[in-house]
């Protein structure tokens, strides 16, 4: 049987996914003799086997009690005994932090007679009771799954017929009112009284920690952060110390280093007389950290100390909860602390020049989402700017978008395509699903640890938080902001996360300097460019994969070369048959066969050649993909309705041409033109077409080449199913470039099953494959993306079909396996072929490592996300995963 329940002592850190995040960092605190209250903790194991069966596993029942008599023993309490009670927490864990997802009761083993005990033990009657209301609070909240408010309602009616504003102002005889009005709530709403025997409430809370990890918003989260379903969470179970004792006790949280910007300092906020979430859920303003200085100033220095030793230890930022009990510091929590992505890069280049970790670590404590959230734009400094408020800066950024109240209305709009911000007095895990839909989020209420604060930090949203001179009203839908200022629902306002700064209006974007880092002309004085260069350099030594971009035309190209792309890995021909040049592909289908045909094909071809030419120009001296026209032809011609309106409409009117190409239209209509007349099946029907296309790069070959160029081109064929296809255009193809006189190298896109199966024949007659993973994936899975995607892929996610849509991170399994045996088989074949990927998860950082595991010679992505690829490659290579093949270049 497998062993359920650790002590604290008997876990570590590198325990997280057996013991959860929370639960193998109290081991690792208990272990490195910091003050931890003494507990226990219930693996995710016995999670998994409590959801997959419905009931507790056998045996853990017995293993519990065992760890809660040490407990009792070291304690020298008994939990929930009249005389003097041991109380515990009951707290939920994950191996991944989900901030405010999950539950935990606090005060559990308190009843109407332990309550006696307590107040005697401690000297202190309001504090029992107070403790005790918690109590039911929680448990009806989270056990009982009862509506938060009735209780918060039940608490501000006492406050208000005792005409005060704070719960520090409620004495014992009020709380003990407050109990029975709660119990009276329980019963009422339950038709059962609040469970007094302690044991009970310890096993009901167990179970709906457990439960909780399938709540909805639970559920949502780790969608939207990509965490798997089915990992399941540990419960921690630990000796309850009092926050709540009077003035000389408290609460508080913490972080080594600012998690906004890095820097080094005293970050966090303090509330006394005050037990657990009371200072992230905003109950009352908390104190800055420093202030504990001059409450108590032995645990402050206490704590600093706490604070050094874990993030040496650590070796990077830390978040802490930790409670003071008459003068004791307790370490209640610490984790590896979330962070913004510009704090990411100057923390990780700050531990190295501290000595903490080396460069490479450095490399990997970055990741490409991060980077790529530091490329987006911010407010230009030079627009005129005069905010109405200034918040706390909880997470950098610049959003701009119609101010709104609610979740639901902020679903609503973003849904209709409207940029939106979020405002709220404080935001709860409900409104999360408003906060994903939200360009932003602005609270007036709670610090830089508030659940706001947290949760979008998290997501790399931009958030000001307690702006407190802003009154906001969720049930008119305005908020008032000093000077009389009233934002009403649907108006623009726009909020800096950087600043904190609140602006009415659109204020105008600028880039942010990462890109102009990127483009060349960043400010190296500053010191988050400086960070990226530093880790963005590293990666680049010691990565493998080669990166280019998916680039069309000269202008992206000469970004993605800044950006640093080694060459194009897919340049479209199609659009260069778009705009003004629509006409001349009408031409060319409606033209007859022979010299008609030719005419409209030599009108393109000087076109495309002067395309090609200023694209060789600016990725001189790098290989330059071009693939040949792709999509169906219809793609080119006008709608059949609109087009048959206009010729009905013109009537004996209409004009040759128009119902020519009528005809044509309808002529070429397809059902399922994805499967239907395209890539390398065109080249083969349509003569002249593919020919008109090489000879154009041909050309341009030799034309740069006479201007004292170094252009590298690289044909490649689409749609390829079987060699026999690409033999044929192939032969065509060297027959050009023979005649006028270049080289070039022929070869495919896999993105047909058929073609990774027969990968070993097609290699004979390709110089290189890519993998045009977009239709790899629509045709290994069968799915047409435009109808797939809205139509049912939320349900597909739902039922964990899979975690991320397989359009966005390469489908290991399927797709992937299709892409191991065409890289398996083609270098049997062809040992020196180039290998690549061009659709779009060459920019998705996990398709990336495993482009690299699989041994690929390059990723192609868009121009903006080369950066991105880089780093992920750098990281790939230095994490050790793969590659299975190691042979290097592009
Ligand atoms: P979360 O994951 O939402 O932070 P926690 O399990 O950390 O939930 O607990 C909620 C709050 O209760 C935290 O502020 C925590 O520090 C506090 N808390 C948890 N266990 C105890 C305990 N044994 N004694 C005192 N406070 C506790
Ligand atoms: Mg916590
Ligand atoms: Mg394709």
């Amino acid at each position: 049987m497998p062993k359920y329940v650790y002590d604290f002592t008997e876990g570590n850190k590198d325990l997280k996914d057996l013991l959860g995040g929370k639960g193998a960092n109290l081991a690792e605190m208990t272990n490195l003799g910091l003050p931890v209250p003494p507990g226990f903790t219930i693996t995710t194991e016995a999670c998994r086997s409590y959801l997959a069966d419905g009931r507790l596993p056998g045996g853990l029942r017995e293993e519990a009690d065992a760890h809660l008599a040490a407990l009792e023993k070291a304690m020298g309490k008994r939990l929930g005994a009249a005389d003097d009670p041991l109380l515990v927490s009951v707290r939920s864990g994950a191996a991944f932090s989900m901030p405010g997802m999950m539950d935990t009761v606090l005060n559990v083993g308190l009843n109407d007679e332990s309550v006696h005990g307590l107040a005697k033990q401690a000297g202190d009657e309001r504090f029992a009771w107070d403790s005790y209301r918690r109590l039911i609070q929680m448990f009806g909240k989270t056990v009982l799954g009862l509506d938060a408010d009735l209780f918060e309602d039940a608490m501000e009616e006492a406050k208000r017929a005792k005409g005060v504003e704070s719960d520090l102002d409620l004495d014992a005889a009020d709380f003990q009112r407050l109990v029975d009005t709660y119990k009276g709530i329980v019963r009422s709403q339950t038709g059962h009284d609040f469970p007094s025997d302690p044991r009970e409430q310890m096993r009901l809370a167990v179970e709906a920690v457990f439960d909780s990890w399938n709540a909805p918003r639970a559920v949502l989260y780790r969608r939207q952060e990509r965490i798997p379903a089915d990992l399941g969470t540990a419960v921690n179970i630990v000796a309850m110390v009092f926050g709540n004792l009077g003035m000389e006790s408290g609460t508080g949280v913490a972080f080594t280093r600012d998690p906004g910007s890095g820097q080094k300092g005293v970050y966090g906020d303090y509330l006394q007389n005050a037990q657990g979430e009371d200072v992230v859920a905003g109950i009352r303003n908390t104190v800055r950290l420093q202030e504990l200085e001059s409450i108590d100033a032995e645990s402050y220095r206490r704590l600093l100390d706490i604070m050094r030793t874990l993030e040496n230890h650590y070796r990077d930022l830390c978040d802490i909860e930790f409670t003071i009990e008459r003068g004791k510091l307790w370490m209640l929590q610490t984790r590896v602390g979330k962070r913004t992505a510009g704090a990411a890069f100057r923390i990780a280049v700050q531990l190295a020049d501290q000595g903490l970790i080396d460069l490479d670590e450095a490399v990997t404590r970055v990741t490409g989402d991060q980077l790529a959230q530091l490329m987006f734009p911010r407010f230009d400094a030079e627009a005129d700017r005069r905010p109405i408020t200034t918040g706390m800066n909880a997470s950098p950024g610049a959003a701009v978008g119609k101010a709104v109240f609610s979740s639901e209305r902020a679903k609503e709009l973003a849904e209709q395509g409207e940029d939106v911000v979020l405002v709220r007095r404080e935001t709860t895990p409900d409104d999360l699903v408003g906060m994903i839909a939200a360009q932003g989020v602005l609270t007036s209420r709670g610090g830089k640890t508030s659940h706001a604060a947290v949760v979008a930090r998290g997501m790399g949203k931009t958030c000001v938080c307690g702006a407190e001179e802003l009154e906001v009203d969720g049930q008119e839908r305005r908020f008032t902001a000093p000077g009389g200022v009233v934002v009403n629902e649907g108006d623009v306002i726009s909020i800096d996360g950087t600043t904190g700064e609140v602006h009415l209006g659109e204020v105008p974007v600028v880039p942010s300097p990462v890109v102009e880092y990127f483009e060349g002309a960043g400010d190296r004085d500053d010191e988050l460019v400086r960070a990226v260069d530093r880790v963005m350099t590293r990666a680049d030594s010691r990565r493998r994969l080669a990166v280019r971009a998916n680039a069309d035309n000269a202008e992206d190209a000469a970004r993605a070369r800044r950006f640093g792309a080694q060459g194009i890995g897919l340049c479209r021909t199609e659009h260069m048959f778009l705009g003004d040049r629509r006409r001349l592909v009408e031409d060319l289908i409606l033209a007859g066969p022979g010299e008609e045909r030719q005419a409209a094909l030599d009108a393109l071809e000087p076109l495309q050649r002067s395309d090609f030419t200023a694209i060789f120009q600016a990725m001189d001296g790098l290989p330059v993909t071009i693939r040949l026209i792709d999509p169906p032809l219809h793609e080119f011609l006008p709608d059949l309705t609109a087009l048959s309106v206009r010729v009905a409409l013109a009537g004996a009117d209409a004009g040759a041409r128009d119902r020519g190409l009528l005809e044509a239209v309808k002529r070429l209509h397809e059902q399922n033109p994805m499967l239907g007349l395209r890539g390398v099946r065109l080249g083969l029907v349509i003569p002249g077409l593919f020919a008109m296309q090489v000879r154009a790069i041909a050309q341009a070959v030799a034309e740069r080449r006479d201007a004292g160029g170094d252009p590298r081109a690289e044909i490649m064929i689409p749609l390829v199913a079987a060699v026999q296809e690409l033999e044929g255009v192939r032969e065509e193809a060297e027959g050009i470039l023979r005649e006028v006189g270049v080289e070039a190298l022929i070869g495919t896109m896999i993105e047909v099953p058929r073609a990774a199966l027969t990968a070993g024949q097609i290699a004979e007659a390709a110089e290189f494959f890519s993998f045009g993973t977009n239709d790899l994936t629509q045709m290994a899975w069968g799915f047409s993306r435009d109808d797939v995607e809205a139509a049912f892929f939320s349900r597909y996610l739902d039922l964990g079909i899979f975690g991320v849509s397989p359009f966005e991170t390469i489908d290991r399994d399927g797709v992937g396996r299709l892409m191991r045996i065409a890289v398996e088989e083609g270098r049997a074949a062809r040992p020196g072929i180039k290998l690549g990927i061009c659709g779009e998860h060459g920019g998705d950082p996990e398709s990336v490592r495993f482009c690299h595991e699989i041994g690929l010679d390059y990723v192609s992505c868009s121009p903006f996300r080369v950066p991105v690829a880089r780093l992920e490659a750098g990281r790939a290579a230095l994490e050790g995963a793969g590659p299975e093949h190691a042979e290097a270049g592009a």
